[in-house]
């Protein structure tokens, strides 16, 4: 049989950038001295001003260009360059917002290349990979519906610290040879 290409699929927002750090940045320039801090991951019980604040500074293609490197993401990134995976890029695009998928573009360019390939879409389930590296749960689950031997990197925050599956390893920072040993298993496989 013909060996399945050895792809390791990588998110974005909360992976390889820093989003939150990003809205956090832009939000504080924004408040009024006397106003309260509501920091990032924006909950629904925040202020109706904050979502439009936000939305107002995701309409900016040059915020989704400039957003800061995840170290965590990039740990991952390393580990699969050396282990010679096939590396694309699997992340979500907005449905009202195509300045942030030009934005997206534009910053894997300048991060990682113009050759790197990547799939903007609704549905990560949709799309095939050895591991996938994603800090959300949600597309987690989605995408190991349909791969039961598919491994998951999922690079920790605080909104998936209660998060844990047999088939995902979470990564904090001190866990890279787990990492590492896992993502090997995959490929020899
Ligand atoms: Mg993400």
């Amino acid at each position: 049989m013909e060996q399945i290409e050895n792809i390791a699929l990588f998110d974005m927002d909360g992976t390889l950038c820093d989003y939150d750090k990003g809205m956090r940045t832009e939000l504080e320039k924004l408040r009024s001295p006397d106003e309260p801090i509501y920091n990032p991951p924006l909950r629904s019980s925040y202020p109706k001003y904050i979502h439009n604040r936000a939305d107002m500074i995701k309409s900016s293609e040059s915020w989704w260009v400039n957003l800061p490197r995840f170290q965590l993401g990039w740990d991952v990134l390393e580990v699969a360059k050396s282990l010679e995976y096939r590396i694309m890029i699997l992340t979500q695009g907005p449905k009202k917002n195509p300045t942030s998928w030009s934005g997206k573009k534009k910053w894997i360019d300048s991060n990682l290349g113009p050759d790197v390939d990547i799939t903007i879409t609704r549905d990560k389930g949709l799309v095939y990979g050895k591991v996938l590296v994603d800090d959300y749960p949600g597309y987690i689950k989605g995408w190991l519906e349909w791969r039961k031997r598919g491994l998951v990197i999922m690079p920790a925050s605080e909104g998936n610290k209660d998060f844990s599956h047999p088939q995902v390893i979470r990564y904090t920072g001190e866990n890279l040879e787990e990492v590492r040993s896992a993502m090997e298993r995959v490929k020899l496989r």
